[in-house]
């Protein structure tokens, strides 16, 4: 009996994988993986197993959700071990609710093993606490990704005080989320940074206030994959930035 194992790659940093998910990558007899995840951790998938890119960039699915679905069912039924290597946590905004709705549906066998999400990895690398006592008592994790150029948030949870607010996926969005923060009465001042390649070497990390991020994201010609953090926890990042990456941090 074949079987399929979700698992988490953490946000690029190989040393993030978990020993459960380093031991699955060397049993493998194949791996099917998505652009986000690192070059850095494939290095651990079994020289002997198959490796399957999935793709999944925005706008350029190299396979579309049901062909890896399909892909995983046919793996498993010819009896492989597989493993589905996802970036971050295959919970959060991942989609491996839905991969494994699919194997359900089939019968297959599977497992989960966590990763550590985007939110807490880059947070972590780029030195900004979630939470902290002076600044934050929730933190609130959601996708700005637009649909029809709008992103169809909960505005009036996001502004709340002493919250901290993590967005995946929100870069092309962030004029728009900027503006919908400070229409719902947030302040123009609130910090807010945006990080490039958390955990990685070419990690960047640009602060700036609502009102002014959007330009000064542009000014330091950030790309995807960039998590957004809003509050004023990111204050913190210029006494706590601890992780040099040999690509200088990227102030603007
Ligand atoms: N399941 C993943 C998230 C998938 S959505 C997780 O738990 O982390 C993809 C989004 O995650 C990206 O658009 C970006 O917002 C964020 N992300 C993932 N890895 C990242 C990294 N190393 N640096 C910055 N953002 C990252």
């Amino acid at each position: 009996m074949g079987r399929v194992y979700l698992v988490g790659a953490g946000p690029g940093d190989p040393e993030l994988l978990t020993l459960r998910a380093v031991r699955l990558l060397q049993q493998a007899q194949v791996v099917v993986y998505d652009h986000l995840v690192s070059s850095a951790v494939l290095e651990f998938v079994s020289p002997n197993a198959q490796r399957i890119y999935a793709g999944k960039r925005r706008n350029e699915h190299t396979l579309r959700q049901e062909e890896i679905n399909t892909l995983l069912i046919s793996l498993a039924n010819q009896g492989k071990q597989v493993v589905r290597l996802k970036g971050g946590d295959p919970f959060i905004f991942g989609r491996g609710g839905e991969e494994l709705q699919a194997l359900a549906a089939q019968g297959i066998d599977f497992e989960v093993v966590p990763g550590v999400t985007a939110a807490s990895g880059v947070a972590s690398y780029a030195g900004i606490p979630l939470t902290h006592r002076d600044y934050a008592q929730s933190c609130i994790f959601v996708t700005g990704h637009l649909k029809n150029g709008t992103a169809d948030l909960d505005w009036p949870s996001l502004v709340r005080l002493n919250q901290t607010v993590v967005i995946y996926m929100g870069l092309g969005g962030l004029p728009e989320i900027c503006r919908q923060m400070m229409a719902h009465g947030a302040a123009a001042n609130l910090p807010i940074a945006v990080v490039q390649d958390g955990s990685i070497a070419s990690q960047k990390v640009v602060t700036g206030t609502l009102i002014d991020m959007p330009e000064r994201v542009v000014r330091a010609g950030l790309k995807s994959p960039c998590l957004t953090i809003i509050g004023n926890v990111v204050k913190l990042h210029d006494e706590l930035a601890w992780f040099k990456p040999p690509v200088a941090l990227t102030r603007v």
